[in-house]
């Protein structure tokens, strides 16, 4: 494979992309033919999984929920976790066996499974009825491998190195009342659990003006809400070395005037006061954070390679809330990371103690191949790990709900997003803060921003009932 270096790859991007595109001959080729799609992992697979469903369209192929009806299947893989990798492999035995029935059947694999050097072989010596495999750098290479694929052989496309920072993609889009724009690729922190900087490469920021008008081109179309998406967002701009960060992406974003935008994911390393203080000053930018904090130990913070430690996490914990009005904080932790002893642990739970948090995701510790973390020898067993996370979700589950209770008579602003599936008297919808609320109404709802009264706190949700006019429906 040649591969070109890195400010080459950089400088011809926007053509790269946009030549490729515009030269095939999408025209009906696949008309009358039908492709389903399965996504693993993250938001940003989730949105990557919009660039692949546009693609698919333009070759003409229209898209099915029900995997025996399609002529190709794309599985867009996730490796954050061994179970993912495990679910990705048990879901290729049922396009084996459909396979078997419709020989023309196509199988892809893309995602962040398909950069890891392992998965490639495997799937190489014992999955030879996977048609073609693409990776997080080449994604635009998908028509081109589909089109190619007439040859029948297995095609393996993945580039080994990063460098592109992609312009103008099309997206096939989930919502067309949030959207996802991604202001950067990869991720420069190396934590050294996590596979991303493999999978996805170095930092690489798209440039401001490029995610400004997008953001504009969102707004005329209707859009209420982006999410700018990222790894590690308050890094932005820091590999561009053009004097701009986070901080002045949000304020141009703001400036916008888009009615809500939110972001993902935030490091406490790269996170300012400059930052807070833009999140406070503009309305337009939603008081919710993700701030992952992992452990609350400065040993095993250590051992990560977080670059904080549990009190520099609590300053920065308590400045936001102290500047951000009524902001809501959500969080990441990993239990039982290689050899954390029990006092570890009780140091991640005085974390959650003092911050209470709105919400944490939790995750029993999972090695992934060729991360340094992964060579280290652990002593804690499955059991251990089992019963610490349990203790965890309890105290997690707690605070969740105590804060929704806090909410509870208040009225809050709501953007409705669609139907409740199990309840079709209802929608749902999020509060500023990120809050899941259902609030009975119909679809005329669907696309506003409504003042709703709250009316009862669970853990994971709240319920509510639209305010007209300072009264209650
Ligand atoms: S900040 Fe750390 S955990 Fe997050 S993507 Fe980067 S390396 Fe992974």
């Amino acid at each position: 494979m040649n591969l070109p270096n890195l400010d080459e790859a950089r400088n011809r991007t926007n053509k790269i992309v946009l030549e490729k595109i515009n030269n095939y001959d999408f025209d009906n080729k696949f008309q009358g033919e039908k492709y389903f799609l399965r996504t693993y992992g993250c938001q940003m697979n989730m949105h990557d999984s919009e660039e692949i469903r546009a693609y698919l369209e333009m070759l003409g192929f229209s898209e099915t929920n029900t995997l025996e009806e399609s002529d190709i299947v794309v599985l867009n893989t996730c490796a954050i976790r061994e179970n993912a990798h495990d679910k990705v492999f048990g879901y290729l035995g049922r396009c084996k066996h459909l396979k078997r029935e419709k020989p023309d059947l196509m199988i892809a694999i893309g995602g962040c499974m398909s950069q890891e050097e392992n998965v490639v072989s495997e799937i190489k010596n014992k999955h030879p009825y996977v048609d073609i495999v693409f990776g997080t750098h080449n994604i635009n290479e998908l028509p081109h491998l589909i089109i190619k694929h007439q040859e029948k052989c297995q095609d393996i496309e993945v580039y080994s190195i990063e460098g592109d920072v992609y312009e103008g993609i099309k997206y096939s889009r989930d919502s067309k009342i949030t959207a996802w724009v991604n202001i950067m690729y990869g991720c420069d922190k190396f934590c050294t659990y996590c596979i991303v900087p493999y999978t996805r490469g170095k930092q690489r920021s798209r440039k401001i003006e490029s995610i400004v008008e997008e953001v504009i081109e969102l707004k005329n179309k209707g859009y209420k809400e982006v999410t700018l998406l990222g790894q590690n967002v308050n890094a932005y701009g820091k590999d561009l070395e053009l004097g701009y960060d986070f901080k002045d992406l949000l304020i141009k974003v703001a400036e916008t005037k888009i009615d809500r935008i939110r972001f993902v994911t935030s490091h406490p390393w790269d996170f300012t006061d400059e930052m807070i203080d833009t999140i406070a000053k503009y309305d337009n930018i939603m008081p919710y954070i993700h701030l992952p904090l992992q452990s609350g130990s400065d040993r095993i913070l250590k051992l990560m390679g977080r670059r904080y430690t549990k009190q520099e996490y609590l300053e920065l914990f308590n400045k936001i809330k102290s500047k951000i009005k009524n902001v809501s904080i959500t969080t990441d932790i990993i239990v039982g990371f290689p050899n954390e002893t029990e006092s570890d642990f009780l140091e991640t739970l005085d974390v959650v103690n003092n911050c209470k948090f709105d919400s944490a995701f939790t995750f029993i510790y999972s090695p992934r191949e060729g991360t340094p973390a992964s060579k280290i020898k652990d002593n804690i067993t499955l059991e251990e790990k089992e019963a610490r996370l349990q203790r965890l979700n309890d105290l997690v589950n707690k605070y969740s709900k105590e804060n929704n209770e806090k909410l509870n008579g208040s009225i809050v602003k709501v953007l409705v997003i669609d139907k409740n599936i199990k309840n079709k008297t209802q929608v749902y919808g999020y509060t500023d803060t990120m809050k899941l609320i259902n609030i009975t109404g119909g679809d005329d709802l669907i696309g506003k921003i409504v003042p709703v009264k709250i009316l009862d706190a669970k853990s994971f949700s709240l319920d509510g009932e639209l305010v007209k006019d300072g009264v209650c429906s």
